[in-house]
Order: structure tokens, then C-alpha cells, then sequence
């Protein structure tokens, strides 16, 4: 027997989230049985752990968690043996299928990734499906040209977890970092994580109203999306790019074509639950490379099972800071 938080919805509809006992026979099929060491939270498991389950989870009972790293316990396929430490994101994992917020999970060895060399299981799930998708974010702008000579790089919903992820990053590759915040009280922890120039939520998130502003940033990591994401389009450097990861602000982009056609703009959409093994591979090296083991001790809140729905509404209402690590044990 083995803990789980499961969720549970009655005939009236009623959704219920506890931790319960279950067996190795109430997880679902696939190749790989793991046994979690960590898991977190991210603005998805929000969602999931929401009364409707966000429109994500389609069939109860459920066991939330888009994310978890652990080790393998049993495997039938050849790319994966006990003793294995691995790491999972994506796949509608936590959404579809059962997920991390479990001591033990039985998954496909296709969403699995080995962890890389350096990198522990906590390591992994501090950085979780934010820090990952930001590493895939900056990985992009690169790919698109982005070098620290060429000028300021922006980060909004920089206190949350794509963007905490991201300011470190860019701040330990040489980049200047501009951290949008709403939250004024986290200024000294954006800066402690690299952030070299602090910008207040609302000199951003105003309707666009010209199509194109003085050129002020030469990339842009957003976690944003919305009205903010349409201002800060018309504010890119010539030829540079925006990566668009989230929507906390908005699934509307509000904006015209302008900045694509006069600057020459890029705006490169990030999704990290369907890439491809190698690219993640990729990310996960990064991670281990480029991200400094002490600012991402930084960002961590810790968590056990029992928090979790308290902290799926916190994380809606935006409120939580840098990155949940939720010991399952
Ligand atoms: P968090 O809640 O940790 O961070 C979001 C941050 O956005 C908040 O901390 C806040 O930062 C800011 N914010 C919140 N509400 C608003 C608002 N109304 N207007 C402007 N800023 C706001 O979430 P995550 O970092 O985990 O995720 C961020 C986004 O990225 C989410 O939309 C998520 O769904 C998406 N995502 C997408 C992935 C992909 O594959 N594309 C993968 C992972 C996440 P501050 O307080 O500093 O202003």
C-alpha cells in the first residue's frame, strides 16, 4: 500500500481531494512502476485541483501531478531498470492519466526522461514543468539569435515559477534581466536571482494603443500572455523574439501584425507537454548546466501531500512564489 492524494467526485458532482491509501493494483497500465520521490506544483495542477478540474480532467477518481521525478522500481521496457532515477513532464500526465501527487506511479517509458548527471531528483522537481518549460523558452531565443550583446531581456509573471526559472537562467548566462512583478515585495528576490532592473506589472499590462513603441527589449520570456503580451510586442528590439509560454494574464493577444511586419518580430510559441524526447534530453542537460544549484534553493517552498489543495488555489490566484517541491513520502 502506498499514498496518493485522490480526488474524488460524487453523484452530486461534489469534487473531494484527500490522501488515501491504495494498491498497486489500482494504477493504471503501462511500462514503467516508479516510485516518487518528488513532485510540485505548477498553474496546471491548479487547475486540475480545481472543483471542475479546469476542464482538464475528464474522469474521476483522479490522481493529480502533471510532473514527478523518482526511480524506477519495475520496468518491461529495455531503455529503463530498477535503480533508474528518471523525470517525467507532459503527456497529459496528471490531466488524462493518473500522476505525481502519488508514492508510486506506473507510466509509459516513452514520457520518461533519464535524469542527467548532477541533477537529483529533487533537483528536478524544484525546476518541474515551469523551470523546464522556461529552459525550453530561452533555448528558443537563443536558437533564434538572442546573444547578452544584443540588449535587455524581458521576463514577466516574473515571480512565479516559469519566470523565477527564467530570470536565474538568464542572469547566469550574462543576460541583463528585466523581471515584471506585481508583487513589489519580491523585488530583492528577483534580484538576488539575477534580475538587474525590477518593472511594475502595471506599466505593462495597459491596452496596446500604438502599434509600436520605442524598441527597448532584444527577448522576452512570457508567462503572461494578454494585453501585456501585446505591449511588449510593439516594444521589441528589431528582429527580436518573444517566447510565449503562459497565459496568467489573459489567453487574448489584443494586437496587430505590425511589430511582425516593421520589425521584423518573432513571436516563437514554447509548448513543453508533446516535445520530443531528444529536445528534452536537450533541456534537461541545460537545466543541469545553466541553472546555479544555490538560486534555485532560492525559489523553494516546501510541500507534502496533505497542502496540495490549498496550494492548487494559491497558485490561481497567483500568489505563490518561485517553486513548490512536494516530498510525496
Ligand atoms: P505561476 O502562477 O507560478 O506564475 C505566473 C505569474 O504570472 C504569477 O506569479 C504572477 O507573477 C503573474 N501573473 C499572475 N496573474 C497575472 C495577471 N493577471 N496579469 C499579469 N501577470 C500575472 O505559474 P507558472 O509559472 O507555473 O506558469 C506560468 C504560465 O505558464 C501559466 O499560464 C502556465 O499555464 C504556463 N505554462 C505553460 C507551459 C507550456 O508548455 N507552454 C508549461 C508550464 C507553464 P508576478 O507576481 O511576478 O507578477
Amino acid at each position: 500500500m502506498f499514498k496518493a492524494l485522490l480526488v474524488e467526485k460524487d453523484e452530486g458532482g461534489t469534487v473531494t481531494a484527500a490522501v488515501k491509501e491504495l494498491s498497486e493494483a489500482d494504477l493504471p497500465h503501462g511500462e514503467v512502476l516508479v516510485a516518487v520521490d518528488y513532485s510540485t506544483v505548477n498553474y496546471k495542477d491548479g487547475l486540475c485541483l480545481s472543483p471542475n478540474g479546469g476542464g482538464l480532467v475528464r474522469h474521476y477518481p483522479h490522481v493529480p501531478g502533471i510532473d514527478f521525478a523518482g526511480t524506477v522500481e519495475e520496468s518491461s521496457d529495455d531503455r529503463y531498470a530498477k535503480g533508474d532515477k528518471v523525470v517525467l513532464t507532459g503527456w497529459r500526465v496528471g490531466e488524462a492519466h493518473w500522476g505525481g501527487y502519488s508514492q508510486k506511479a506506473r507510466v509509459k517509458a516513452d514520457w520518461l526522461v533519464p535524469l542527467p548527471e548532477g541533477l537529483s531528483t529533487r533537483d528536478a522537481m524544484a525546476v518541474g514543468t515551469a523551470g523546464f518549460t522556461a529552459m525550453l523558452a530561452v533555448m528558443a531565443l537563443e536558437d533564434h539569435g538572442l546573444t547578452p550583446e544584443k540588449g535587455e531581456v524581458l521576463v514577466t509573471g516574473a515571480a512565479g515559477g516559469v519566470g523565477s526559472v527564467a530570470t536565474a537562467i538568464l542572469g547566469h548566462l550574462g543576460y541583463q534581466v528585466a523581471a515584471v512583478t506585481g508583487r513589489p515585495e519580491t523585488a530583492e528576490y528577483l534580484t538576488a536571482l539575477g534580475a538587474t532592473r525590477i518593472v511594475a506589472r502595471g506599466d505593462l499590462n495597459e491596452t496596446v494603443k500604438r502599434p509600436l513603441e520605442s524598441e527597448t527589449w532584444a527577448g522576452c520570456v512570457d508567462a503572461v500572455g494578454g494585453d501585456m503580451l501585446a505591449r511588449v510586442l510593439g516594444q521589441m528590439k528589431y528582429g527580436g523574439s518573444v517566447a510565449a509560454v503562459g497565459l496568467a494574464g489573459g489567453a487574448k493577444l489584443p494586437t496587430s501584425v505590425v511589430p511582425f511586419l516593421l520589425r521584423g518580430v518573432n513571436l516563437l510559441g514554447i509548448d513543453s507537454v508533446l516535445q520530443p524526447f531528444a529536445n528534452r534530453q536537450r533541456a534537461w542537460a541545460r537545466v543541469a548546466r545553466d541553472l546555479p544549484m544555490d538560486k534555485l534553493s532560492a525559489m523553494i517552498q516546501p510541500a507534502v501531500l496533505s497542502d496540495l489543495p490549498r496550494l492548487g488555489a494559491d497558485i490561481l490566484a497567483g500568489q505563490v512564489k518561485g517553486r513548490v517541491l512536494v516530498d510525496v513520502n
